[in-house]
């Protein structure tokens, strides 16, 4: 503190000798506290995230109610224990939550409404603009390159959220439970959130339901469940860095089933017992090809990303499948093709993350190119063959005038987002060759695993690993409004 007045007082007087006012001088002395951004600047969620921090750690104490009849609406009574580290000198800062009511809020063990008037926190709730801050006040104040653990209690009703489209996601309320899956922007109505892909943190849940109830979160269990009154507490441990749109703590009547893929990689499958007839008959068989999956895209991509794999398969209220990381989400049934994509995503998405919304072809177009290749490992159709089909179909539905580089926010889960993509990258290998495209690939996945980068970094890493400028072919295949050449 005393370096920090001794620097304060030096800046004042090279101010004075220069002839400018210390309210100018002040940037450059560093010593100028302000709160966080309220948005990380997203093309499309611009108000998502938050700025002048970096979260290392997600605590999640999570403690839920199911509804009790069908249609009603569950409980949720919660503490985060977030700890990150400032990135600038912070006297406050925010964190995205929707919907659900802050009861209190401490820094390092010290309840932020103790002291003077400047300490307290505040929510917003705006739904207009997509704005759900909590803002926390500081003090002490947070000097850049120093780390707190905040922790905060909050709760409410849970119901069923949607996205801008109208499709159910974030903490999705089913009659026996949730189905837990935040793309792009869900993470916020279960917990507080730097909610920005780039922000990667690991995450550790306990997560307290009725006893008979089993609750199912990303990674590994952090030991066994624990029963005490009616209720047991499940735990599980992500240690892998993981963007907040992957999050899980999915909660329903579930049979958990504990097997092995390569290397002994632990692969835990939870299906709902709801699950029945023809559509568990094909979900058994997905599933029991989890671990050969795996040994192929391994050899085509480099090891899988991280420490466990498997599914949750719950009933069918949402009506489709997410990636969550280590243990994808999948809605009534899991089929062969949707596992192969699901788990491509965990290198395609989930160690690589897009750095902006908008370059969410490289999640779609990656996971649907990975169903292709299975789909020809496994003798079904040729790559040729789907190209060329998936291209007739584009053509025949008229589908060629999208910019899938940057497809606008109510596009992102468009059909053109996964196909489109699929075919660009089959004809970019067409253009480059096999050496260079899955040299590229790899490279891709090493330069910018556990982390998240853009299209033009994808770009760059095509064009360094060929050896051929691609400015063009990019321009074709992902932006023109019609159909290119075929190559
Ligand atoms: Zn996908």
């Amino acid at each position: 503190k005393a370096r920090r007045i001794a620097a304060a007082a030096a800046a004042l007087l090279t101010a004075a000798a220069l002839g400018i006012s210390p309210a100018q001088a002040a940037p450059q002395s560093g010593a100028r506290y302000g709160p966080g951004a309220a948005g990380s600047g997203d093309s499309y969620f611009p108000n998502a995230g938050n700025g002048g921090y970096d979260v290392l750690h997600y605590g999640l104490d999570l403690h839920y109610t199911p509804p009790s009849g069908a249609g009603g609406a569950g409980n949720l009574t919660a503490e985060a224990s977030i700890t990150l580290r400032a990135t600038q000198d912070l006297d406050a800062l925010n964190f995205d939550l929707r919907g659900l009511t802050v009861t209190a809020v401490d820094v390092d063990g010290k309840d932020v409404n103790r002291g003077a008037g400047a300490l307290e926190w505040t929510q917003v709730q705006d739904d207009a603009n997509r704005r759900w801050e909590l803002t926390v006040g500081l003090r002490p104040k947070l000097k850049e390159g120093q780390k707190a653990t905040i922790t905060i209690s909050y709760g409410g009703a849970t119901g069923r959220p949607q996205d801008t489209t109208g499709a159910l996601y974030g903490w999705v309320t089913t009659p026996d439970g949730a189905i837990v899956v935040n793309e792009p922007d869900g993470a916020p109505t279960w917990f507080p959130v730097n909610d920005d892909p780039e922000d990667k943190a690991t995450y550790s849940f306990r997560i307290t339901v009725p006893e008979g109830k089993t609750a199912v979160a990303n990674g590994l269990p952090g030991g066994d469940p624990e029963t005490q009154a009616g209720w047991t507490t499940w735990s599980w441990e992500a240690a892998g860095p993981m963007a907040s749109y992957l999050a899980t703590a999915s909660v329903g009547d579930f049979t958990l089933s504990y097997g092995e893929g390569p290397g002994g990689l632990p692969i835990i499958n939870a299906v709902d017992t709801g699950v029945t007839g023809s559509a568990l008959v094909t979900t058994d068989a997905a599933l029991a090809l989890q671990p050969e999956m795996i040994r192929y895209l391994s050899d085509l991509f480099g090891p899988y990303p991280f420490e466990a794999f498997g599914a949750i398969v719950d009933d069918d209220s949402v009506d489709y499948a997410l990636e969550t990381q280590t243990r994808p989400v999948y809605s009534g049934v899991a089929g062969e093709d949707t596992v192969a994509h699901e788990l491509g995503h965990q290198w395609f998405g989930n160690s690589v993350s897009p750095a902006d919304w908008k370059d969410i072809w490289l999640n779609e177009g990656w996971a649907t190119y990975v169903e292709w290749l299975w789909a020809e490992h496994q003798g079904k159709a040729t790559l040729a063959q789907q190209f060329t089909d998936t291209v007739a179909e584009l053509d025949s539905k008229n589908l060629w005038g999208l910019d899938i580089s940057d497809p606008g926010r109510d596009n992102l889960f468009a059909e053109q987002v996964y196909r489109r993509g699929a075919i660009t990258l089959h004809a970019l290998r067409a253009r480059i060759g096999d050496t260079a495209f899955f040299a590229g690939a790899t490279e891709w996945l090493d330069r910018y695993g556990n982390s998240s980068a853009t299209t033009r970094d994808f770009e760059k890493v095509m064009e360094e690993a060929s050896g051929q400028q691609l400015d063009a072919f990019f321009n074709d295949w992902l932006r023109e409004g019609n159909r290119p050449a075929m190559p």
